[in-house]
């Protein structure tokens, strides 16, 4: 196997989180000397950090293995690496070790910083070589990774591991353990060095951000994280996920309608409208409670928006649970809604329960909730139109090389007409002319910036 450090190639499924794993593992490899690429031919190093919260990425993962068997063959220097969600959890940490010999090495979600000398193993011995910490040894969290971040504007820093909820179909907790905060003052130091690089924006990552500080002894809770971090010169926008309805405290609300660079959206998954199902799945609320929330953050936070998570097919789910999903929708009217159909992980509850919905009526079902999301996300961006917003400007749009792209604080995506050397980085006035369900059309308001510069 290769001595010296060549290139690397991380491949991503699963959510932020993981993408922030993969910003980790970037960075330890970069600071032994690697270099990134997205040409698996030449890579000497392929890492494939996964997921396993739905099955198909899961299904992905392996059938990305297989391939690997074949390149291997041509290439036999080639490290093959997987990490992450998937590898935590015992039955497939088993199957790769017994039908995938071209794997050289297996790390989980609790040990990435020990990657380097994991990697160090392997070519010295030319063995394969497993390490997966479980839940037991969830105690420590490593501060002071490197992270190896891609546009030098936006920043993912988590801010708590894990997850005590339990929800009834999430192997989350399972395999990310325990709930764990950083300290207080880790986080802040490493968003004012964010601050310091010229990075505008942070989101703040957790499964459950909520739940920050809890751990962590009196005094320090997310709004105390929020507030300091607020403080912070250079960063503009505060953005946090995931949010659980259910700790979301009115004390909170207040807190966060106070801080000018927390951004006025909300990722708040809903999950299901149904207080029969919501019940089943632990999730700790009501639907009433839910909507009481959702008034509460409108009245205090005007103009934010709401987005969700919606799950179909929960085991028992009748079609009267199902209409009153529907019903919350329609009710609440979310900016935009990410939609799951439930399939059974196992070693959580939902597996085992007996009531499993049949996979066509769950697809008539979300072929429906989608169809309903869809027309009132359309109708809420329609409301858009004419109107002016401070935009970020992020790059170039990916659909159009002559636009440039970026986020309003609301989390809504404007392309508009621009010079990329001279915008790319900094904010601007854009007003929308033209309104879709994902992505808007603007373009610069000029008057607008005059008007504020000569305020
Ligand atoms: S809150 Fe529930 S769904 Fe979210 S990570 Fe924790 S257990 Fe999973």
């Amino acid at each position: 196997m290769s001595q010296q450090p060549g290139k690397y190639l991380v491949t991503t499924f699963g959510c932020q989180m993981s993408f922030h794993d993969s910003q980790v593992i970037a960075g330890l490899l970069e600071d032994i000397g690697y270099e990134s690429t997205q040409n698996l031919e030449e890579a000497d190093i392929v890492i494939f950090n996964t997921c396993c919260v739905r099955e198909k990425p899961e299904r992905k993962v392996l059938s990305r293995l297989d391939e690997m068997k074949h390149i291997k063959e041509k290439k036999p220097n080639l490290i093959v690496g997987v990490s992450g969600c998937m590898v935590q959890q015992g039955a497939q940490l088993e199957n790769i070790k017994k039908n995938y010999s071209q794997v050289d090495l297996v790390f989980g979600t609790h040990n990435i910083h020990r990657l380097p000398e994991l990697l160090h193993r392997v070519i010295a011995t030319g063995q394969q070589i497993i390490e997966v910490w479980d839940r037991g040894d969830e105690g420590e969290v490593v501060e002071d990774l490197p992270v190896r971040r891609e546009d030098g504007l936006k920043a993912w820093v988590n801010i708590i591991y894990g997850c005590d909820n339990f929800c009834a179909y999430c192997i989350v907790p399972y395999v990310r353990g325990r709930e764990r905060s950083r300290l207080m003052e880790k986080v802040i130091e490493e968003v004012a060095e964010l601050g310091r690089e010229g990075y505008k924006e942070v989101t703040l990552l957790g499964q459950n951000v909520n739940s920050y500080g809890k751990d962590l002894g009196e005094g320090v809770n997310f709004g105390t994280l929020l507030t300091r971090l607020n403080e912070i010169p250079g960063i503009e926008r505060i953005r946090y996920m995931t949010s659980h309805p259910r700790d979301f405290s009115y004390e909170l609300i207040n807190t966060i309608a106070s801080l000018d660079k927390v951004c006025e959206h909300i990722h708040l998954p809903l999950q299901a409208g149904s207080d029969r199902v919501l019940k089943m799945m632990n999730r700790g609320y009501t639907s009433s409670y839910y909507s009481d929330l959702v008034s509460r953050i409108r009245e205090r936070i005007p103009g934010s928006s709401i987005t969700t998570d919606l799950m179909i097919g929960f085991p028992g789910e009748t079609d009267d649970d199902f209409k009153a999903t529907l019903r919350m929708v329609k009710e609440i009217r979310f900016d935009a809604a990410y939609t799951f159909v439930f399939s059974p992980r196992k070693g959580t509850k939902a597996a085992h329960m007996l009531e499993q919905v049949p996979e066509e009526v769950k697809r008539e079902r979300i072929i429906e909730l989608v169809k309903v999301q869809n027309n009132i996300t359309r109708e809420i961006n329609e409301e858009l139109k004419g109107k002016t917003f401070q935009v970020l400007v992020e790059g170039v749009s990916k659909n159009d090389d002559n636009m440039l792209s970026g986020r309003t604080r609301t989390n809504k995506i404007i392309v508009f007409p621009g010079d990329k050397d001279k915008l790319l980085g900094s904010f601007v006035n854009v007003k929308v002319i033209e309104t879709g369900p994902w992505t808007s059309k603007g373009v610069l308001d000029l008057e607008k910036e005059q008007r504020d510069v000569s305020k």
